[in-house]
């Protein structure tokens, strides 16, 4: 039996300690799991609506317990983990209502009746990483129950302390036993186990596009079906006929956002080279504005990187001699922190603008034109996000279709919505998650022909 002791990154203390899961009681979890779908699948859809709704009201119950919770366990400041307990409440709300809605087609065919049906798949394995432990388990969770399939979850290592309790307020609002499972452990352990195993029927991994690649490979082996949504290296496009003042006061948020760690970060700020010194001018206050420090604290906005390996790989994309053009502030003493920081100019060869770094670092690049904007927005091999600011609403338009990645956001840096669809590009993902079509991905369309002669 292997004990994890789970470490708070803003003070360095452990919080607990954790039991992980074996490969043997994963495959145990993993055929309750698959028992438990048999009689799952067959509750009726304004009974499973009614449990999904009934979850949602215990998520929200302890959303102050859970943000606390987080912020302990990953360091978010406290608003933003009460807005990811809050967005576990809205996507279990939001599914509740899909089981209801699962309706088919009656297609029409000669000598009888045609109709399809959305069936629920099995036992559905989620493996979740650390940077946002309660939206991302939420976002398979939902529609995966809603379609009627059961579901086992794998948190990361270092952050699984929410996905634990949640899976608690899931049995105190009547779902049944093994429905929903939460099994803490290692990526290579219960991760490679969840892939392997053929009663899980699906993955919906979120992670770095390398473990990424490993689990498509996985997957093969089995045609699991597999949803992934993985790195970015996204821009934020600014045009020299955009509002300059709000472009640079909101450039800070939309990469240095839990501090840095978000998949859709506009890590590459693009700026028109006629505007450049002035957007410069601009964002330095801006940046040097953020408070940074204790997550528990009223009115933080960033706290600290997820562990001291991670603050270190985050260091190594500013060495010395680096074009550091300014920064923002961060505690001493302990705690993993790391300043804002602002990379300028970068050539566009420099790791600093290529890799997604995962921290909060963040290039500015100047741009000729519309066509040297897209250019290079596109000239990486990720592609999740990205904004584009500009007073012209066909440049606008225009720029979205010629940017190749999955969700944009015109003079705002909005990204994940729970309405509508989140999901990549080329090596940022495969498949979408969330919105109304999110059932899609959880179920197999089944069609049946019944004669009528
Ligand atoms: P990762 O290694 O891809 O981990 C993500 C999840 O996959 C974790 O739960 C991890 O378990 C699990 N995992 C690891 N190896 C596995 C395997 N062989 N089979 C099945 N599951 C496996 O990501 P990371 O190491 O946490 O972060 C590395 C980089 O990935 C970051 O610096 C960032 O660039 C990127 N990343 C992107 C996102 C995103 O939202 N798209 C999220 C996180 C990280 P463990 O807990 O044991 O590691
Ligand atoms: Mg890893």
């Amino acid at each position: 039996m292997t004990q994890y002791t789970v470490i708070n990154p803003a003070t360095e203390q452990p919080v607990t300690t954790v039991t992980h899961a074996s490969a043997e009681e994963t495959a145990a979890a993993i055929e309750r799991s698959a028992r438990a779908y048999e009689s799952w699948r067959a509750v009726a859809p304004g009974d499973r609506g009614r449990l999904l709704r009934a979850f949602a009201a215990e998520v929200d119950a302890h959303a102050d317990e859970l943000a606390a919770l987080e912020t302990q366990n990953s360091g978010h400041p406290l608003g933003a983990a009460s807005w990811e307990a809050g967005q576990v409440r809205d996507v279990l709300t939001y599914y509740s209502a899909a089981p209801e809605r699962m309706t088919g087609r009656q297609i029409p065919v000669p000598g009888g009746l045609d109709v399809t049906f959305a069936e629920p798949l099995g036992v559905v394995g989620l493996i979740v990483p650390w940077n946002f432990p309660m939206p991302i388990l939420s976002w398979g969770l939902g529609p995966a129950l809603a379609a009627g399939n059961t579901v086992v979850a794998k948190p990361a290592e270092m952050t699984p302390l929410t996905a634990m309790r949640i899976a608690e307020l899931a049995l105190d609002a009547g779902l049944p036993e093994y429905v929903f499972q939460v099994l803490p452990g290692k990526g290579s352990v219960v991760g490679q186990q969840l892939v392997d195993h053929p009663a899980v029927r699906k993955i919906v991994f979120t992670g770095s596009t390398e473990v990424g690649q490993q689990i498509m490979a996985g997957c093969a082996r089995h045609i699991k079906r597999v949803t992934l949504e993985l790195g970015g290296k996204s821009a934020n496009i600014v045009f020299a006929d955009a509002d300059i003042e709000k472009a640079a006061a909101t450039a800070p948020y939309a990469v240095f956002d839990n501090a840095g760690q978000d998949c859709c970060a506009r890590s590459r700020i693009l700026v028109q080279a006629s505007i450049i010194d002035r957007f410069m001018e601009l964002l330095e206050p801006a940046v040097q504005g953020i408070r940074v420090g204790d997550p528990a604290a009223a009115g933080t906005e960033m706290g600290p990187l997820i562990s001291a390996a991670h603050r270190e790989h985050v260091a190594s994309y500013v060495p010395e001699g680096a074009p550091v053009a300014f920064r923002g502030s961060a505690p001493d003493g302990p705690g993993f922190w790391y300043p804002p920081t602002v990379l300028a100019p970068v050539r566009t060869a420099d790791r600093a603008y290529t890799e997604e770094i995962f921290g909060p670092v963040v290039t500015v690049t100047p741009f000729a034109d519309e066509a040297d904007a897209v250019a290079l927005a596109n000239d990486t091999p990720y592609g999740l996000s990205g904004s584009i600011w500009t007073g012209n609403v066909g440049r606008a338009i225009r720029v979205a279709r010629g940017v190749e990645t999955g969700n944009l956001s015109v003079n705002s840096h909005s990204s994940v919505r729970y309405w509508t669809p989140f999901g990549g590009f080329k090596q940022s993902g495969l498949g979408r998650e969330l919105g109304p079509d999110a059932l899609d991905a959880f179920t197999d369309t089944k069609n049946v022909f019944i004669a009528t002669d």
